[in-house]
């Protein structure tokens, strides 16, 4: 639909986008009630090693309004971003995960890290590093427990101030993992600058193995790339055994997908880390 110039020069938008618009600040107004209504919660997805096992769990958000029902988080991460919500989001995801990573503690799961989403506008906000590092104090969380994602939206800014933040939460213990790696807009150079631990790489490559030649020349090239410099590669979103295979051929150390587990509730990723820790895992 076409936009028209108004009167007064400014913009007329259509009926369609008035109604898009309208529903986002819906959602934002009603986002912002989310956290004190309990509409929120995490579900955690396994990350295994190449022998099923599970190294990492992702925490992932998940909002149940009473009359929409779920809202995926590709929706209102972006708007909470938009609206300045994003910091008490982070803050409720951060304090939710920790009181899990205690309860793992608590049954004896050991696991490398429970990792975390921050969403670049978080990530670059104020004193992020110190505030989570106080957070993690406070609460008795050893810091290696944390492992952060980051995408390189958040690398898109003063690389110095972002490598400032890293080094310190680095020396704390913390791991980073840049997510949906190969997706992003930022030159590589950040690569040799930064202290992360591992790439993400991104579900479209790996939906694309064995589809066409190009994405298998991208995915290995980017295992071989990162293990050049010294970082883990974690495929996302495997689904097929053949893109497990081919993963686990060209030398992917870990992997993530509803092949292996989609995300799962507190008590359900338990009951899964403990069964495959003690049958081991049937795509290993
Ligand atoms: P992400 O961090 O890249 O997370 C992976 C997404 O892929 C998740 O979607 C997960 O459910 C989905 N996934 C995992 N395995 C498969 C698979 O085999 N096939 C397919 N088709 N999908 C798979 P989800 O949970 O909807 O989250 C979407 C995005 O929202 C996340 O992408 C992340 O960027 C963001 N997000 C989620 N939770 C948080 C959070 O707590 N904070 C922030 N800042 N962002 C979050
Ligand atoms: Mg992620
Ligand atoms: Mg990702
Ligand atoms: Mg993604």
């Amino acid at each position: 639909q076409v936009k028209e110039r108004g009167r007064d020069g400014y913009l007329l938008y259509s009926a369609e986008m008035e109604e898009v618009a309208q529903h986002s600040l819906f959602i934002q107004s009603e986002l912002r009630g989310a956290i004190a209504e309990k509409q929120l919660s995490l579900v955690y997805q396994p990350i295994v090693d190449c022998r099923g096992l599970v190294v990492c769990v992702e925490a992932l958000l998940r909002w149940n309004h009473p009359q929409m029902g779920n809202i995926p988080p590709s929706t209102f991460i972006p708007l909470a971003e938009g609206s300045g919500l994003i910091e008490e989001l982070g803050e409720w995801v951060l304090l939710e995960a920790c009181a899990f990573i205690n309860t793992l503690q608590e049954t004896g799961v050991l696991l490398d890290a429970v990792a975390i989403n921050v969403s670049a506008r978080q990530f670059n906000q104020g004193e992020f590093a110190e505030d989570l590092l106080k957070v993690l104090h406070r609460l008795g969380i050893k810091p290696n427990a944390i492992e952060l994602e980051l995408t390189e939206y958040a690398l898109l800014t003063n690389l110095d101030v972002v490598k400032q933040a890293m080094d310190k939460l680095r020396q704390a213990g913390i791991s980073i993992a840049i997510d949906d790696f190969g997706t992003g807009y930022s030159s590589l150079s950040y690569l040799q600058s930064l202290p992360l631990s591992r790439l993400k790489l991104d579900a479209s490559f790996v939906s694309k193995i064995d589809v066409n030649e190009s994405s298998n020349a991208i995915v290995k090239a980017i295992i071989d790339m990162a293990h050049g410099l010294n970082l883990n590669v974690v495929a996302e979103g495997v689904e097929t055994q053949t893109q497990y295979e081919f993963l686990l051929q060209h030398g992917c150390d870990s992997f993530q997908g509803y092949l292996f587990s989609r995300p799962l509730k507190q008590a359900d990723i338990v009951n899964y880390i403990e069964s495959v820790a003690v049958n081991g895992h049937a795509m290993a």
